[in-house]
């Protein structure tokens, strides 16, 4: 009777996930990517999604996606997508696909050793701060072009941005999540000129979370990090 409850409640869960999954799929356009961010939620919860064909999961503790990874398939590309700190590099730097928030030239460096030492190239994102909010991390334009000016950048050979990232402020003016959106976009496209304009892989702009990602598509995201529209609320 027990195992019969436990069995049904699963295959209830299993159908929510990858119906939501399906139905984010259908509202994002093809060249927009989906990371689906898993923070919080157990690897069976992962593995639903990764059955369901997903292989792009978001994570923002390094400790826990660190432990998740070896749990689950090898072929997933992790993202890391919150504010990392420098002494936790070395957690994910063995595996991690895309660091998407860089907000510090000392990060970076430090991703810069960790990838060299696992004789890794590893791809990240400066994240800017687009925000009213100063809780949020991030570059202004200015900061992130000194960044990228700077001798000591050029030094850093393991590491590739290729794009920006931001996070809007937590509100329901859409007008002024569209305003930071494109604020990001604008940033994005003056780094482009200046700095990589003959660089393919310098393409990427993530932006848009389940709250905000229509609004992220329409102001020029090529990369959406939706979780709760897709595992459901978080208890923290
Ligand atoms: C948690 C988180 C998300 C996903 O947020 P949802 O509202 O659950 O979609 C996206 N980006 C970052 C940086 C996050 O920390």
């Amino acid at each position: 009777m027990k195992a019969e409850k436990f069995l049904i409640l699963y295959e209830i869960e299993a159908m929510t996930i990858q119906e939501n999954l399906h139905k984010i799929k259908q509202a994002i356009p093809a060249g927009v990517k989906l990371v689906a961010v898993s923070k919080t939620k157990p690897i069976e919860d992962i593995q639903l999604a990764y059955d369901a064909g997903h292989k792009s999961f978001g994570e923002n503790k390094a400790q826990e996606l660190a432990g998740k990874q070896p749990k689950l398939p090898l072929d997933i590309e992790w993202h890391f997508i919150g504010h990392l700190q420098r002494n936790k590099v070395k957690y994910i730097a063995p595996f991690v696909s895309l660091v998407h928030g860089v907000d510090s030239f000392r990060l970076l460096a430090e991703i810069n050793k960790q990838a060299a030492k696992n004789k890794r190239l590893i791809n990240c994102l400066l994240q800017f701060h687009i925000a009213t909010e100063q809780t949020k991390f991030g570059f202004s334009l200015a900061e992130a072009r000194e960044i990228l000016s700077s001798q000591a950048f050029q030094e850093l050979k393991s590491i590739k941005i290729c794009g920006v990232m931001g996070m809007a402020t937590f509100t329901s003016e859409e007008a002024q999540i569209r305003n930071e959106f494109r604020n990001l976009k604008m940033s994005f496209d003056t780094l482009k000129k200046q700095f990589f304009a003959n660089d393919d892989f310098f393409r990427e702009i993530s932006a848009g979370m389940s709250n905000d990602f229509q609004i992220a598509i329409e102001e020029g995201s090529t990369l959406v990090r939706i979780g709760s529209d897709i595992f459901g609320a978080r208890s923290h």
